[in-house]
């Protein structure tokens, strides 16, 4: 598949995501951002939204965000013992 095409699929995907999670006009107007770094969650830069204390959390394409997902599950691992 052409690349162009593929950026397309991807950017009604996520405006699809955030419809279904009632959050369609916040990603519109730029007020998510990612949980790491703080940056403005576009279609261009989104890669994942998870449940963290009963509360939606986004995570942009930089390789070091969702990595540190991994890194606090760490911490908390060394606290327990
Ligand atoms: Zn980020």
């Amino acid at each position: 598949m052409h690349s162009e095409q593929v950026k397309a699929v991807h950017r009604a995907e996520v405006a699809e995501l955030f419809e279904r999670l009632g959050l369609r006009e916040a990603f519109e107007n730029s007020e998510l951002q990612c949980r790491i770094c703080r940056d403005v969650i576009t279609s261009e830069n989104f890669r994942a939204v998870t449940l963290l204390a009963g509360e939606l959390v986004f995570y942009c394409t930089k390789w070091e965000c969702p990595m540190s997902i991994v890194e606090n599950l760490q911490d908390q691992r060394d606290e327990d013992d």
